[in-house]
């Protein structure tokens, strides 16, 4: 919330137009990345999205005139100070193979880019990193439909080797997880924008630089304050993550960036309040 409100605090010194001005700039100026992880009919998965729901929530996006664009292009836009409002990007982490079966035909119809962030070791496997268990339906994406969903608008990005909490390992295997995955999708993909997910969301300062120097553009996380802006950190931009109890107005409402100004300005007030008193 603290980041949201820098730019308005000195409420004091402003007038009212300057203050409404001040919103709509913040409001037309952002823009949010979007985090699922599966699109199926496993309704016991949280991570999960139904292929009904995941359409609805698809076509609600054509329906309300938001554009969906590449995580790259939001990223120069980003760099460019040149943020478009009412924009989306789209991603899925760990690479699961349902999404080629569920959610390609629905992005490709939509005509919709997306970007996916790989767990290179274990491409064409299982998924043994994000449960206790190993879950046997949790196959994920080979090289084969990989490479074919790249002529559909599908991105990739590095979501490590092994899909460890980056922040608990030593600079050497650090170093590895996010040098290595870069390498490999770099050299068999032919990547030039490099974009990282941190697993479990989970960094700090120490893997930011890491992944800095290690050649990545950007990285991304999951965020409280969820749309990104000019200002954002690119080693730090912010996802709302997409779970399968999300009802559609749920999702109509995390899409608007109106509500992160709601969220904002409540805190605004609870500042200014304690201030007073
Ligand atoms: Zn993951």
């Amino acid at each position: 919330m603290v980041t949201f409100l820098k730019p308005m605090e000195n409420l004091g010194t402003k007038t009212i137009e300057q203050v409404a001005e001040g919103i709509l700039s913040t409001l037309k100026s952002r823009f949010k990345i979007l985090a699922y992880h599966s699109v199926g009919n496993a309704s016991h998965d949280t991570y999960e999205v139904s292929t009904d729901n995941f359409e609805k929530q698809m076509r609600f996006l054509v329906k309300n005139d938001y554009s969906v664009i590449p995580l790259e292009d939001a990223y120069r836009n980003m760099l460019n100070q040149k943020i478009h409002e009412r924009t989306i990007v789209i991603t899925f982490d760990d690479g699961i193979a349902k999404l080629k079966k569920f959610a390609f035909p629905i992005l490709k119809d939509l005509n919709f880019p997306a970007t996916i962030f790989l767990p290179v070791k274990y491409i064409g496997g299982i998924d043994i990193f994000s449960y206790e268990k190993p879950k046997a339906d949790r196959v994920l994406l080979n090289w084969t439909s990989i490479e074919k969903s790249i002529d559909d608008g599908i991105s990739y990005g590095s979501h490590t080797m092994s899909h460890p909490n980056l922040v608990i390992l030593d600079k050497h295997t650090l170093d590895y997880e996010l040098n290595e995955s870069r390498m490999i999708l770099k050299e068999r993909l032919g990547l030039r924008f490099h974009a990282l997910a941190y697993p479990f969301g989970m960094f700090d300062n120490r893997v930011k630089t890491a992944a800095r120097q290690s050649g990545y553009d950007c990285a991304l996380c999951f965020g409280n304050v969820i749309s990104n802006t000019k200002d954002t950190d690119p080693f730090e931009m912010k996802r709302e993550g997409i779970i399968n109890t999300i009802s559609l107005r749920d999702f109509a409402r995390l899409v608007d960036i109106r509500n992160d100004f709601s969220r904002g300005a409540k805190e605004l007030m609870r500042g200014a309040l304690k201030r007073k008193h």
